[in-house]
């Protein structure tokens, strides 16, 4: 008898590996390298089997993971030795559905160049197909229902395959060989264009989409993960329309450009092009030409303009040929969830458009853009979210199943197993019941999806945020701990976690942010922390002044430039813009809120502070949107490093008033508002250092932690990491989660767990 030398591996393959080609590109590696066997997808990633000589099935091992797709993360690989079965041939098995486990599911991906080719090659036969994709490209976390991502459980399961279509899904030679989203015209989604109730559909929507947006109408366009409102970026009518119905007044609006040829005709662009053409397809926050032809209400008084690029092939087709870009800003009311179903379009956003370009492929998670800045050639988040949720970031520490349910702005929250922290997509600003269902909803989903049934809840401390009420009855409905986190505290953790800094580690945490719960029921948020991930030390603070009736006082800057010149002990002379500003009447009340203690609440917030001295110079005395002075004030400074302002800092104060009365007399001395704002800024990195210097002295520190919705400023984040290097402090900053509350959630469970 012939004797063999056959052996037979189990492969467990683990991480991205589902919804990037990874079975077909497994099975044509088989047949490669003349292995029998099988593979498939489970709960927990890819199973393989592979039968053959040792040489081969090495050779395999080793191609396995230096030939991976583009697309696919591997995280592991574990290979066991099992008994020759004497198989014959290598295929694609059925996927199986078990309950250990985890599954890491692909973020939604940007159409790959081979599918734009075809899109756009009239002798194809997907030729203008709005659908188009492959195993390299298409929808994944937006259609998945439930794991393992198969055909059946995405919204794609409404669309039984042609055959044409079929072929290339059971072909290991083609690249649709297992394309769980794969479709064309015949079988596959359908676009629609609907205005005066009249509908069109098929590739003349597309048509009629176009020549819409042409004659200046607002149109609804069903996207990736939701409803984009979206008009001509050159029609300062439209936009004036659209802004008005949006109830927008002057935030600024993002861009959807054709290609990175044309969005540099818009935008300088060096570093940021590898992300604007990036798979994940993010908005890029980029410094405006001069002189361009767009409408100049785009982005009004602001030096930045968001653009991203065509993700979709629908958004290509709405483009081609078009001429000038458009503007594409969610499809909702200011401060309500995105809009993802049709129906729901046609009735909650008529009143906001002319006209619907819709489609038949439902949104099964909603998923706004993703809006990063670009710092030192690496990506600085302000939301993550589309092309990055929900892949998970990687945490030092193995943790139990943990949820943090975040903050109330720019909400997002975090499930964490293993040492994968999930953070959600964006889900919005906890200000009303149709936020919190959305969050519910994406609770629900994504704690099935990866399995987790949370043992622990943590919330932000503060008594009122919506989050922090749910999370209470939800930790008593379901008999579970709930930790109470300090807002700060969470923002310092949080960028500490994304740098994989371990339970032993302090830092000198320094968090600048608008608004936050303080442990003495102030309201924090100018704070110099010396924290570890179980707790923290208030070793510095901006000197609390009083915030005169809440809410009014950060919708009107001028009542907190006010504030601060009170405590600079300084007269409301009519000549400053803040006192202007103020009627008359406000002034008298501000002045007894004030003197009297009443309605008042101590704080020390950075944000604060910054609109004070945007009001005092005369930048802006009311915003229509968050931290509109602040980004205002940055935008115009010029740096001179001559004389700078100084605070005082003693015994933990961080006192503005010298700083406020020389900024008075540099107005009234005629320097220009360019130069105080810079000498501002270089005051507030000049601080930051030395408070550093201070706690480095005292506790031999050397890590300096930058967080805080402050720090969406780059000229202070570049002025203080500047000065904090040049004194050899290793600085921390935001990578992977938004410096703003969109990234607290990390913070918070890593906390929890740790207390
Ligand atoms: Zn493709
Ligand atoms: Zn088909
Ligand atoms: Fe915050």
């Amino acid at each position: 008898m012939l004797e063999s030398n056959k052996q037979r591996l189990r492969l467990r393959v683990t991480g991205v590996v589902q919804g990037v080609g990874f079975r077909p590109f497994v099975y044509n590696l088989a047949q490669r390298h003349q292995l029998a066997g099988f593979v498939g997808n489970d709960s927990e990633g890819v199973f393989i089997e592979v039968e053959s000589g040792a040489v081969r099935l090495q050779a395999f091992c080793v191609d396995l993971e230096r030939l991976a797709p583009p697309l696919a993360h591997i995280e592991k690989v574990i290979s066991t030795v099992m008994t020759p079965q004497g198989a014959e041939t290598f295929t694609i098995v059925e996927s199986k559905t078990n309950l250990e486990g985890i599954t890491l599911i692909s973020p939604d991906l940007c159409i790959c160049d081979d599918c734009l080719q075809e899109l756009l090659d009239p002798s194809n036969r997907r030729y203008r197909y709005p659908f188009i994709n492959c195993t390299n490209c298409g929808p994944r976390f937006t259609i998945t229902r439930q794991i393992p991502y198969d055909r059946p459980n995405t919204t794609m399961a409404d669309f039984p395959l042609c055959d044409a279509c079929t072929t290339e899904y059971h072909d290991p030679s083609n690249r649709r060989f297992h394309a769980q989203p794969n479709a064309c015209a015949d079988c596959g989604p359908q676009a629609r264009f609907v205005a005066n109730g009249v509908a069109i559909s098929g590739d003349k929507a597309l048509l009629a989409a176009q020549s819409a947006l042409r004659a200046g109408t607002i149109l609804a366009v069903k996207g990736l993960g939701g409803f984009h409102l979206a008009c001509d970026a050159t029609n300062y009518e439209a936009i004036n329309r659209l802004r008005k119905r949006k109830g927008r007044l002057t935030k600024p609006f993002a861009l959807m450009v054709y290609d990175l040829t044309e969005a540099r005709r818009y935008a300088i662009i060096d570093d940021e092009a590898k992300l604007l053409t990036s798979r994940e397809r993010p908005i890029v926050l980029l410094r405006k030409r001069d002189g361009i032809s767009l409408a100049t209400n785009i982005a009004p008084h602001n030096p930045y303009i968001g653009i991203m690029l065509p993700y979709t092939p629908l958004h290509y087709l709405l483009l081609h040929k078009l001429g000038y870009p458009l503007i594409m800003t969610s499809g909702n009311y200011s401060g309500e969830p995105m809009v993802t179903d049709n129906e729901a379009a046609l009735q909650q956003l008529a009143p906001l458009v002319d006209a619907f370009l819709l489609h038949n492929r439902d949104i099964h998670v909603p998923c706004d853009d993703t809006v990063l800045r670009v710092v030192q050639a690496q990506e600085y988040p302000i939301r993550r979210s589309r092309g990055y949720a929900p892949f998970p970031v990687k945490l030092p520490f193995d943790m139990p199943p943990i949820l943090a349910v975040g903050g109330e702005l720019k909400n997002t929250f975090c499930l964490t197993r293993d040492n994968y922290a999930f953070i959600s997509q964006h889900i919005g600003d906890m200000e009303n019941i149709e936020t919190l269902i959305a969050f519910e909803k994406a609770f629900q989903h994504m704690k099935a999806l990866f399995r987790v049934e949370p043992q622990l809840i943590a919330c932000d401390m503060h008594p009122n945020y919506l989050t922090s009420r749910w999370a209470h009855e939800y930790s008593q409905k379901q008999d579970l701990p709930l930790i109470k986190i300090q807002h700060h505290h969470a923002h310092i953790a949080s960028v500490m976690a994304e740098h994989g800094l371990d339970v032993e580690q302090q830092v000198i945490g320094v968090c600048f942010d608008g608004t936050g719960y303080g442990t003495d029921k102030a309201i924090w948020g100018g704070e110099i922390f010396v924290a570890d991930y179980q707790q923290f030390e208030r070793v510095a603070h901006l000197k609390y002044v009083p915030l005169a009736g809440g809410d009014a006082s950060v919708q009107k800057p001028y009542r907190m430039a006010l504030t601060q010149l009170w405590a600079a002990d300084m007269n409301w002379d009519v000549d400053l813009p803040c006192v202007g500003g103020c009627p008359e009447q406000e002034q008298v009340i501000l002045h007894h809120q004030l003197t009297n203690n009443f309605n008042t609440v101590p704080t020390s917030s950075m944000g604060r502070l910054f609109d004070a001295v945007a009001a005092l110079i005369g930048v802006r005395q009311i915003i229509s949107y968050e931290a509109q002075a602040a980004i205002e004030l940055e935008s115009m400074a010029t740096l001179v490093h001559e004389t700078p302002y100084r605070f005082t800092y003693d015994e933990g104060k961080i006192d503005p008033k010298s700083m406020i009365q020389a900024i008075i007399k540099d107005m009234r001395a005629g320097i220009p508002v360019t130069i105080i704002s810079g000498r501002f800024h270089l005051a507030v990195a000049n601080m930051i250092l030395q408070v550093a210097l201070e706690i480095r002295s005292a506790t031999c520190l050397n890590i300096v932690a930058l967080s805080g919705g402050v720090f969406q400023n780059l000229l202070l984040l570049h002025q203080s990491k500047a000065l904090l290097f040049a004194n050899d402090f290793d600085v921390l900053i935001h990578r992977c989660v938004p410096a703003n509350d969109g990234g607290i959630a990390i913070g918070q469970a890593s906390i929890a767990y740790h207390k």
